[in-house]
């Protein structure tokens, strides 16, 4: 570079050495016409290479990098340099975007992008066969315009991706796919299409069977608690000293008619793959009616209050959102001590409809919370039984809280009491 540099000084030095020494030799004007016309010459060059320069940039190319001379050859070897570097960073990030696109297409799960407008930017080869899309065509449109799932668009846009959503997709010969979804940077979201036919058909012969059986005792069960009330109401039919064995058995049928019947709720909830119907629901009015089903059921054993937000209703299935919530008032009087106090609400919290039932019962251990919406699953086994419980209350509240893009949030201590909190998402709330 300074050898180059050198040239160019060497030759305007030279340039002006001659012309002065025409301008002593001579005079003035030839040694002015020298000088002007070497300027003149180097200007050319200068002009030629920028020229030469122009025309490589419009198109460059590595071997046609012109060589150039004097500055030049400095300046189209920095180009030369900063190309080959470029070429190297190109290839480089070539061979790892072939990788990245070997390893996603190898994933037996379908990935897929959606950008801000939940525009389809980007999908494996897996994904378009799963969510039977054609990227050809598909490219940058809206995902709800191919999926046209009411429960998907609304999974979708409800933007709660704690669980991921069940797609029956028909573009796909009638696959059951397991959809999650994980929101990306720059409100881009990454959706995980898996199928899960196979194990789906083999939940459903489970749900079936459980129904069936469900169904099969019903009846038997009803007939065998029906003879032992009679023979319980008629006099001298049961001898005093087996009474107690006759109620025991009372007692059990009960309890077995109980299970049997949130089996069979829970089985038709879980199969329910129609989108629940959105009725207005007077919100005041649920809540009021829940307060009087709760005083009926403590029966004066605790203080039980109840407030409402008068200026919002909710939309959903009535009949389903009575029982779960009605469920959740059930469980705070079964778990709170005489006594206790228990409230009913129903709220707004940053714009989000919020039904809460807060109790200062027993309350639960937080290594239990988790867990408690799996069937079957209770703190205290002994108490639920002697309280009437099945297991089952809160697996069927969270399957019908889901249908509803609902949340259930759950904060107790022990001893001090437990509130268990359902979370609206805002489009399912009606301003009055
Ligand atoms: P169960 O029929 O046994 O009440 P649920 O599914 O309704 O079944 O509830 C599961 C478990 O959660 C219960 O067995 C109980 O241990 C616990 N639980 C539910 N609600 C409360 C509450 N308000 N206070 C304390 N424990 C509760």
């Amino acid at each position: 570079m300074t050898d180059i540099r050198w040239k160019s000084i060497l030759f305007l030095s030279a340039l002006s050495i001659v012309s002065l020494f025409l301008w002593l030799m001579t005079s003035f004007t030839p040694a002015l016409s020298v000088f002007t016309l070497g300027l003149l010459i180097y200007l050319a060059c200068h002009l030629y290479w920028i020229h030469q320069l122009h025309l490589w940039l419009m198109q460059p190319s590595l071997p046609e990098v012109p060589e150039g001379n004097g500055l030049w050859e400095g300046v189209f070897n920095a180009v030369l340099k900063y190309e080959r570097n470029n070429q190297a960073k190109q290839t480089e990030l070539n061979v790892a975007l072939e990788r990245f696109r070997i390893v996603a297409n190898a994933i037996p799960d379908g990935l897929l992008i959606l950008n801000a407008a939940n525009q389809i930017e980007w999908c494996t080869a897996n994904a378009e066969f799963q969510l039977g899309l054609d990227m050809r065509t598909d490219k940058n449109l809206p995902i709800v315009n191919l999926i046209r799932n009411s429960l998907f668009i609304a999974y979708l846009y409800n933007e709660v991706y704690d669980e991921p959503f069940k797609l029956k997709n028909d573009r796909n010969s009638d696959a059951m796919l397991e959809i999650s979804i994980i929101p990306l940077t720059n409100r881009q979201k990454l959706l995980i299409s898996r199928d899960v036919t196979q194990l789906e058909k083999i939940d459903a012969m489970r749900r079936d069977f459980i129904a069936n059986v469900s169904h099969e005792l019903r009846t038997p069960l009803t007939v065998v608690g029906g003879f032992i009330e009679t023979l319980m109401d008629m006099e001298g039919a049961v001898p005093d000293n087996l009474r107690s064995y006759f109620g025991m058995m009372q007692d059990q049928t009960t309890r077995m008619r109980r299970l049997i019947e949130d089996l069979l709720t829970l089985s038709q909830i879980e199969s329910n793959t129609q989108i629940p119907e959105n009725n207005p629901i007077n919100m005041t009015m649920l809540t009021n009616m829940l307060l009087n089903d709760a005083q009926a059921l403590s029966n004066g054993r605790h203080t039980i209050t109840a407030q409402a937000n008068p200026h919002f209703d909710l939309s959903g299935a009535i009949d389903e959102l009575q029982s779960a919530l009605g469920n959740l008032v059930s469980n705070a009087i079964r778990y709170t001590p005489e006594g206790g106090e228990i409230n009913i609400s129903w709220h707004l919290r940053d714009n989000l409809g919020v039904f809460s039932v807060s109790d200062n019962g027993i309350g639960i251990d937080q290594q239990h919370i988790h867990r408690l919406t799996e069937r079957f699953y209770r703190v205290d086994k002994g108490r639920s039984r002697e309280t009437g419980g099945t297991g089952l209350g809160l697996s069927i509240v969270k399957h019908i809280l889901s249908r509803h893009q609902a949340k259930l949030e759950i904060t107790s201590k022990p001893g001090a009491g437990s509130t268990f909190s359902v979370v609206f998402p805002n489009a399912r709330l009606l301003q009055k």
